[in-house]
């Protein structure tokens, strides 16, 4: 080794011996005389002190010396003198006396400072991430990662889990996206398909027997990519036999709840996760990935509204609409350029319009257009159930009631954001259950999968598959943290005439079926047992456990919205002789390579 200790593990415990470091210039300090080198390593810093009567040699090389050369250096470990300790440095007690300095190799200027946490353009960031990762932010991340994912496997272990490998080269497996296809040299017209997610191969390792599988995978979805996603990224893909629901959710609880304890920067509200229908979810948050971390929630006023004579809530409420409200603490005097916004908001999310009413911080009294369709009791039995205040701000929608989830869910999540509700000092986690099966219905009379389509209906609601596809529920179940959806999963689908009808509601024709999924469906029939699994991401967990606002500040190499790699400029060109021998053509005629 060229070095025998790291700069970060020196303590007063190696005072009086000799050292040979090796490290990156963090920062160098010129006192005439004397230089002072901060030398960093993955382990953290330490002070060098070169001084020119200890030798001159190590002072005229480190004369020399710059932000980010490479050093290897040795010398004595001293206590540094009193008074000029630094407290907030691990090794500020000691420094190295240096006898010999050697430029292992020097550096050019980086584009930005390794040393400081300042707010550099991502563009640059990406494009020197090897710099960036040498950034204290990033190398904390990156470490919490491996340690979140150590933890992972030895939890799983311990579980009588083991780990599979399954093929990044295989067949297209449906999860809502465009799959990222690879084309075959020695088939020539035929093509792989980069996996959306292992669902297929972890439910056959069922079949085979395996019992309890996980995997830390990745996966591939070549989706129009919106701000804080990526065309690939890792989950915790697991699976396992002779499963109900509960005992995943039990098992995933405690495997986050043990690894948020053991690595995270950011602590649990609660080490019980609250579980709510998507129902109640709708019905509360508008979403069905519900951040908990604070109140606002939609509140059922149609029995009110709708004996209002204000039109469009009564109309609604004749139409079997729902009228629901969100109550905003302490927003009542926002003025009309304000309340324009979130307008704008709600008519993103598929509103006409935006219904409001204010309370007076000081006389209470209610304020707003449509006030005066209502009958002061009903204002008044209104405000009890909103639990208005005054100088609160209400606002209402009123829609089919998809429309009224959307738009309450986004003004909700909006207001999150402007009281600064969204704690990032907390990871509230809870699970969604009782999904539809479905979740929509297609304009070719089809159904979409809410899940995927080997998730299993419930029992009780198979013999609705023939009446009334759209209210079946399914044994679905997200997880869900501070808004995001961290983990997906469903027990199962084992029997090859229910996946057949899954798959026909769906729109598959029997020889699609039977060309894309013949296997699964063959499998099937060679005594699947019930299994079910689940997938939680691994990017999402770990920038929330991080504090970090996206997932890109977790991954070593990640990709620009765009699906590009600054850094390595990729995609890009090949060469047309790897074009000839895949038999393919372009129709848009290639650039030189390069
Ligand atoms: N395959 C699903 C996904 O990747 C997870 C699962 O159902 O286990 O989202």
């Amino acid at each position: 080794m060229l070095k025998s200790h790291s700069c970060g593990e020196l303590r007063l415990e190696h005072v009086g011996q000799t050292v040979t470091l090796a490290g990156w210039v963090n920062r160098r300090r010129d006192m005439g005389g004397v230089i002072f080198v901060d030398l960093r390593d993955r382990d953290g810093k330490a002070q060098v002190v070169i001084d020119a009567g200890r030798s001159a040699d190590a002072f005229a090389v480190a004369e020399q010396v710059r932000s980010e050369y490479v050093l290897q250096v040795v010398g004595q470990v001293a206590a540094r003198p009193e008074g000029l300790q630094n407290p907030n440095l691990p090794t500020g007690d000691v420094e190295v006396l240096a006898t010999a300095v050697t430029i292992l190799n020097p550096a050019k200027t980086p584009p930005f400072l390794i040393d400081r946490d300042d707010n550099v353009d991502e563009t640059l960031r990406l494009k020197y991430r090897y710099l960036d990762l040498r950034r204290e932010r990033l190398q904390r991340n990156i470490v919490l990662r491996y340690r979140a994912v150590k933890f992972i496997r030895d939890f799983l272990d311990q579980h009588d889990f083991i780990e599979v490998e399954t093929p990044i080269l295989f067949k297209s497996t449906p999860e809502g996206a465009r799959d990222y296809l690879v084309p075959s040299r020695v088939h020539p017209g035929k093509f792989y398909a980069l996996p959306q997610s292992p669902q297929q191969l972890k439910q056959l390792l069922m079949v085979a027997g395996y019992e309890r599988y996980f995997q830390i995978a990745r996966c591939f979805r070549d989706e129009d990519l919106r701000a804080d996603r990526q065309p690939e990224f890792t989950q915790l893909d697991m699976e396992m036999s002779f499963v109900e629901r509960d005992d995943i959710l039990d098992l995933i609880e405690a495997l986050m709840v043990g690894m948020v304890q053991h690595v995270s920067l950011v602590p649990l509200t609660t080490d019980k996760f609250p579980r709510l229908s998507y129902r109640e979810a709708m019905e509360r948050f508008g979403t069905d990935r519900p951040d908990l971390r604070y109140g606002l929630e939609l509140v059922d006023i149609s029995d009110i509204a709708g004996k209002s004579a204000f039109r469009v809530f009564a109309e609604n409420v004749a139409a079997g609409n729902p009228v629901k409200g969100i109550c905003v603490p302490g927003c009542g005097h926002y003025s009309r350029k304000e309340i324009g916004e979130l307008e704008e908001i709600a008519k993103s999310a598929g509103a006409k319009g935006l219904a409001t009413m204010a309370l007076d911080p000081d006389s209470g009294e209610m304020k707003g257009f449509i006030t005066k369709f209502f009958t002061v009791e009903q204002l008044v039995a209104l405000t009890a159930r909103l639990g208005a205040e005054p100088g609160d701000l209400l606002l209402f929608a009123s829609d089919e009631a998809r429309i009224v989830y959307a738009v309450l869910g986004a003004l909700r999540d909006e207001m999150g954001y402007r009281l600064e509700l969204k704690n990032k000092k907390e990871l509230s986690f809870c699970w969604v259950i009782d999904f539809p099966l479905f979740e929509e219905t297609l304009e070719d009379g089809h159904y979409a999968p809410s899940h995927h389509m080997f998730t299993a209906p419930k029992r009780e609601h198979i013999p609705l598959l023939d009446t009334n596809p759209g209210a079946v529920l399914s044994e679905q179940y997200d997880l869900v943290c501070n808004g995001f959806e961290v983990a997906g999963g469903s027990i199962r689908i084992h029997e090859r005439p229910l996946q057949r009808k899954i798959m026909e509601l769906i729109g598959f024709s029997w020889q699609e079926a039977e060309d894309q999924f013949g296997h699964m469906l063959e499998a099937f029939e060679y005594g699947a047992p019930p299994h079910g699994g689940i997938a939680p991401g691994i990017d999402r967990i770990v920038a929330l456990m991080a504090g970090e606002p996206n997932i890109r500040e977790v991954m070593a190499f990640p990709k620009t919205a765009q699906a590009t790699d600054l850094m390595s400029d990729t995609p890009s060109f090949v060469a047309q002789k790897q074009l000839d021998e895949l038999q393919l053509a372009l129709k848009a005629p290639a650039k030189k390579n390069g």
